[in-house]
C-alpha cells in the first residue's frame, strides 16, 4: 500500500506495556505519504512512500506485488469490535416502536419483548440459516472497515441452541477472512422456563454449557449479563469460576443498568467490563491499576434514546484504558458500525477523535487478548488496514451515517467497496 497520506500505526506511545491509558489514548504514531509492504497475511514493513520505493527487496520484486495506490488517503489499524451479538433471526421492531412511545427497557422485558423475544427465533433456526445471518453481518462490518469481531452467543439460552450458535459463529468466520472472537454468553438472561429458579439455570450454565464449550473448543471467552433483572453479582462469580476451571477467559456486561461493585470479580482477571454506565469512584481506581478494558457502547445509549452516556472522560483522565464497540444486537445497537460509534464517543462522551481511534483499534485488541496481533499497524502484526475516502483521520467520526471505507485489507485478503 503506497501514497498513504495519513497512516496512523497506533505504534506503542510509551514503554508502558498493556491497554492504552491517559494520554497515551490519543497517540497515534501518525506517518505521512507512508507505505506499508505485507507479506502473507503479515506487516512486513512500515515508513514512508520514499523510503519504501528505495527498498532494494521491493525494487527486485516489484513485479510481484500488489500495489494499491491510497491516493494520499488516510489509513488506519482495521478496527477491532470487541462486543457484538450476531447471532440473531429478525430484528426487533415492535420493541423499537414501543421504546418510542414510552416503554422502558424493564417494562418491554415483562411484555415479552427483549432478549426473550429474540430466543425462538434461534432456538427454531437450523444452524445453516444462522450462519448465513452471520456471514451477512461480517460482510457488512469489513465493508465499513473492521478486521476483528467478537461475537457472542445468547439467543438460545438451551444447551442444544447455544452450541448451534457457536457453532454458526464459527462456520460463518471461515467464509471471512477476517479474524473473529467467539463469546459464549449463555448467561445473557434467565430463560422463562427458569423463573423463580435462576440458580437451576446458573448450574447449566456452569455444569453443562462451559464444560461442552471449552471442550470443543467452540469460544474463547464467558460473558455475563450481570445487572438487575439478568445475573446476580454471586451468581456472576459462580459462572467466572466454571470459566476459568475450564480454561475459558472471562468478560461481563457490567453497570448498564445499575451499579455493581467490581472487587470481588478482579480475582478472575476480566478481560474486559462492557457497557460501564454506572461505575464507582473505588472501581475506578482499580480499574485505573489493572488491564481489563472498559468497553464502552454508546450505540446502545444513542438507540436506547437516553440522555446519560457512561462518563468516558473521568475513565480516562482517572487512568482506565478505555475501547469502543458497536454492541451489534437487534434489541438495543443494531448498528454494525465503529464509525458511528466513535462519533457517538466523540459528541456524547467527549473523546476526542484521537481517543476514539486508539479505543476502536489498539485498546479493542487488548480487550479481546489479541494485542500481540491485532489493533496497530507494525512490522510482525496481521495485515488488517482499514482505507477511509479522507485526507484526515478526524473525518472518520465527522461524516456520521455515511461509509467513507473504501478498502478493508484483512489478514491479507483485500476487498474494495468503490
Ligand atoms: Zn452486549
Amino acid at each position: 500500500m503506497a501514497n498513504i497520506g495519513q497512516l496512523l500505526t497506533l505504534r506503542p506511545a510509551s514503554a508502558k506495556a498493556g491497554p492504552r491509558r491517559g494520554t497515551d489514548l490519543k497517540e497515534l504514531g501518525t506517518i505521512k505519504d507512508a507505505a506499508v509492504l505485507c507479506m502473507e497475511g503479515t506487516i512486513v514493513s512500515v515508513g514512508t512512500t520514499r523510503d519504501a520505493l528505495r527498498d532494494a527487496w521491493l525494487k527486485r520484486n516489484r513485479s510481484k506485488v500488489t500495489e494499491i495506490d491510497c491516493s494520499g488517503n488516510v489509513v488506519v489499524p482495521g478496527f477491532v469490535d470487541s462486543h457484538t451479538h450476531p447471532v440473531f433471526m429478525a430484528p426487533r421492531l415492535v420493541d423499537f416502536e414501543q421504546r418510542i412511545e414510552g416503554a422502558s427497557y424493564e417494562a418491554i422485558a415483562a411484555a415479552g419483548g427483549g432478549i426473550r423475544s429474540s430466543l425462538e427465533a434461534v432456538r427454531k433456526a437450523s444452524k445453516t440459516a444462522l450462519a448465513a445471518k452471520i456471514a451477512a453481518v461480517l460482510l457488512e462490518m469489513s465493508a465499513h472497515g473492521t478486521t476483528t469481531v467478537e461475537a457472542k452467543s445468547g439467543y438460545g439460552l438451551t444447551i442444544e441452541s447455544e452450541l448451534k450458535s457457536l457453532e454458526a459463529i464459527r462456520d460463518a468466520s471461515s467464509g471471512w477472512p477476517g479474524t473473529v472472537v467467539a463469546t459464549l454468553l449463555g448467561a445473557h438472561v434467565v430463560p422463562k422456563e427458569f423463573d423463580g429458579r435462576s440458580q437451576n439455570y446458573v448450574e447449566i450454565v456452569c455444569n453443562d454449557m462451559i464444560p461442552r464449550v471449552a471442550r470443543r473448543k467452540l469460544a474463547q471467552f464467558v460473558d455475563v449479563f450481570c445487572d438487575t433483572g439478568a445475573f446476580s453479582p454471586e451468581e456472576t462469580s459462580k459462572i467466572f469460576e466454571a470459566a476459568e476451571t475450564h480454561g475459558l477467559s472471562v468478560r461481563a456486561h457490567m453497570g448498564q443498568l445499575s451499579e455493581t461493585v467490581l472487587s470481588p470479580f478482579f480475582r478472575f482477571q476480566p478481560a474486559s467490563f462492557d457497557h460501564m454506565d454506572h461505575v464507582g469512584e473505588a472501581d475506578i481506581a482499580q480499574l485505573a491499576k489493572r488491564d481489563t478494558v472498559a468497553t464502552l457502547v454508546p450505540g446502545a445509549n444513542y438507540f436506547l434514546g437516553l440522555k446519560q452516556y457512561p462518563d468516558a472522560r473521568r475513565m480516562i483522565e482517572a487512568g482506565v484504558p478505555v475501547a469502543l464497540a458497536t454492541d451489534y444486537n437487534p434489541g438495543t445497537s443494531p448498528t454494525i458500525s465503529m464509525p458511528m460509534a466513535m462519533s457517538l464517543a466523540c459528541t456524547h462522551m467527549k473523546m476526542s477523535p484521537a481517543e476514539a481511534v486508539a479505543a476502536s483499534t489498539i485498546n479493542g485488541a487488548w480487550a479481546l487478548r489479541v494485542a500481540d496481533r491485532k489493533g496497530s499497524i507494525e512490522p510482525g502484526k496481521d495485515a488488517d488496514l482499514a482505507v477511509f475516502s479522507a485526507k484526515d483521520y478526524r473525518e472518520i467520526p465527522y461524516w456520521f451515517g455515511a461509509n467513507h471505507c473504501a478498502t478493508t485489507v484483512l489478514n491479507g485478503v483485500v476487498a474494495s467497496h468503490s
